[in-house]
């Protein structure tokens, strides 16, 4: 027979993630469309990458300009894009240079090697330690899945990698180890996202980095999934007061395109130099492309102000939803990255949801996680919540 494809028995992608039911084939702004033509209001914005809303516009267009001259070429040159991206994210951080990769574990993988390369060639520290938190989510490459404060992602991938301690998150009294495990690095996230959309407090992170100066350690944020504008200023760390020395971002970075990127204070970035790490991707002339319209958006516009209008607006519905709702326990979260804590399984939630045309995620057992597109509008959010209502209503009533 010609053009003879086999059926495959199983599926040919591998089961890393269990899928919900449904084909996204299109998305503009807030909503997506499946392969049948339904369309959903999307409170997931690809798990807080597709910041601007899907597709847009100043993004294509910078996008389409570029696909018309260059696609790729080695960082063994110059390419004006990343120059361009680095000038903005340093002109918009505390930090002074930045290295380029491909996703957020690759970055904080390099936030990783910097730290234990700075420790090591500049301190003459040769087996630095990097401490993190419980429940936190650093990424699934063997460094960062190490780094991650949860057995659950840890599971099956011993022997895990050296140099690590996990302290508890948000608990002043136990900061007090770090004068003993001396670490070359802290790695935190202002709010754990993965690990149930919990803010760190204001407090709690003003006496880590108070400890972190004193004792020359270090205070490096993950903002992959806290920064490109989504708790309301560019970066989360702007809202407690402190200048962390090296701050990984990604996920929001290129509105959807592929980028990672770690952005470090002058000193830190002195733990590398030519040839001490690479990629062939980073920094392509294309996911810069995306980046330097993306951060361009973001910071030339009133957009911030936009997302903490919208985190208002957001967080009143959400109280009354919990007024009226005892199934919901608590509001929690930083600007548009928000948190329900239910009772019961958030997993039911977000299945029943897609079945009123509402695409929402979870965030462990019982946290139902809800991320818009900073683009988002008032109208759109009303609509999120009558769908919210319909959907919790009917798994009251047990249908
Ligand atoms: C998503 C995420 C990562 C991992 O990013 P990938 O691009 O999936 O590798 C790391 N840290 C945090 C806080 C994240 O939310």
């Amino acid at each position: 027979m010609a053009n003879h494809v086999p059926v495959p028995q199983i599926s040919p992608v591998m089961a890393t993630y269990s899928r919900f039911p449904v084909t996204i084939v299109k998305g503009k702004g807030s909503y997506v469309w499946d392969d049948k033509g339904a369309s959903y209001l999307d409170f997931t914005s690809g798990i807080a990458t597709c910041n601007l809303g899907h597709v847009p516009d100043q993004v294509k267009a910078k996008l389409e300009e570029q696909l018309q001259n260059l696609w790729h070429c080695s960082n063994l040159y110059h390419i004006p894009n990343q120059q361009e991206l680095a000038a903005l994210l340093t002109a918009n951080s505390c930090g002074d240079q930045v290295f380029f990769c491909n996703s957020g574990a690759e970055a904080n993988e390099a936030a990783i090697k910097l730290a234990r390369r700075y420790a090591s060639k500049v301190k003459g520290n040769p087996s630095p330690v990097v401490v993190t938190f419980k429940q936190s989510f650093h990424g699934r490459t063997l460094a960062t899945l190490t780094a991650t404060g949860q057995e659950k992602i840890q599971q099956g991938f011993s022997p895990l990698m050296p140099g690590f301690q996990h302290l508890p998150f948000n608990d002043t009294e136990e900061l007090y180890q770090l004068y003993t495990i001396k670490p070359a690095a802290v790695l935190l996230e202002l709010v754990q996202g993965e690990g149930g959309v919990i803010p760190a407090e204001l407090e709690w992170v003003q006496r880590l980095a108070e400890i972190c100066k004193e004792n020359d350690i270090l205070l490096m944020v993950d903002e992959i999934q806290t920064g490109m504008g989504r708790t309301g200023t560019l970066f989360a760390y702007e809202q407690y007061g402190i200048e962390p020395d090296v701050i990984s971002v990604a996920k929001g970075l290129g509105s959807g395109f592929p980028i990672g990127a770690v952005i470090a204070k002058e000193e830190a970035a002195k733990g590398f130099e030519p040839g001490s790490h690479g990629s062939t991707f980073g920094g392509n002339p294309l996911a810069t492309a995306a980046g330097v319209a993306t951060i361009t958006q973001m910071t030339k516009t009133n957009l911030l102000e936009h997302v903490r209008e919208m985190a208002t607006h957001l967080d009143q519905q959400l109280q009354s939803l919990k007024e009226k709702f005892s199934i919901i326990e608590d509001v929690r979260g930083k600007g548009l990255l928000k948190g329900l804590v239910v009772k019961g399984n958030a997993l039911e939630i977000v299945q029943k949801a897609i079945a009123n045309q509402l695409l929402i995620l979870t965030a462990g057992q019982n946290i139902v996680r809800i991320l818009p597109p900073l683009t988002v509008t008032k109208v759109e959010i009303d609509e999120f919540t009558n769908k919210l209502d319909e959907t919790i209503q009917s798994i009251e009533k047990g249908e």
